[in-house]
């Protein structure tokens, strides 16, 4: 099947719409990453996404982005790997060799592990906290109440420096709340980058402030 030029023009489209809700909240559409989703995307789908000038790109689970990427950093030097999922504290150092981008950090004996990947391998990816703004008994995050102690530990105990907020509503629930609720946590805490919003909900996302929008099947097609 040759998916690259659907994958081109869904792109071109996304980036579109993305730029159309950003100047409509009034603010400048370079200040929205797209993030491509290519968890469970075949690889034929990642290629045409690099031809049509896709580089920064959203996986979840480490194995799978190792296969999916780790060859093709070195034509790709621009690519910019982000890690959506959760992480376990045995796979930091795996992590920290691939990714750019840890969104997903929501524990300190994850921050333990990760510090010490990147005291033995020299590189700093850069890492957001996932906030459980549903508080969901089974999903993954920090519940709002206690981000600014998680944040507090997070420098002074661990020195690690946190550049943002992740979070991924309850399906159930309009997203706008939580992507609202997310903003002003990070308002409060002084953060900068908010990863939120998904192909079902990004527009909302954008125009409460997101600054990367996660996009899978709008951007790809449907996942294997
Ligand atoms: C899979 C996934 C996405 C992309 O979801 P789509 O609905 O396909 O856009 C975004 N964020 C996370 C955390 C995911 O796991």
């Amino acid at each position: 099947m040759d998916t690259s030029p659907d994958i081109a023009a869904r792109r071109t489209h996304l980036l579109a719409q993305l730029a159309a809700a950003a100047q409509q909240a009034g603010r400048k559409p370079s200040d929205i990453t797209l993030v491509a989703v290519s968890k469970r995307q075949p690889d034929d789908s990642l290629v045409a996404a690099l031809e049509a000038g896709q580089r920064v790109f959203g996986e979840n689970r480490v194995q799978e982005a190792f296969e999916h990427w780790a060859g093709r950093r070195e034509a790709f030097p621009d690519l910019e790997l982000r890690l959506i999922g959760p992480l376990q504290s045995n796979k930091a150092h795996e992590a920290v060799e691939l990714f750019d981008v840890i969104e997903t950090l929501d524990r300190d004996k994850l921050a333990i592990a990760l510090r010490k990947a990147m005291t033995a391998t020299g590189r700093t990816p850069r890492l957001l906290v996932q906030v459980n703004t549903g508080e969901e008994p089974q999903k993954a995050g920090i519940a709002p109440a206690e981000l600014p102690g998680f944040l507090a530990r997070m420098r002074d105990e661990h020195g690690l420096v946190i550049e943002g907020l992740m979070c991924i509503p309850p399906t159930a629930e309009p997203a706008g709340l939580h992507f609202a609720l997310l903003a002003k946590l990070a308002r409060e805490n002084g953060l900068g980058e908010l990863s939120m919003g998904m192909s079902a909900d990004f527009e909302t996302a954008v125009a409460l402030g997101a600054s990367s929008v996660r996009i899978g099947t709008a951007f790809f097609g449907d996942r294997l």
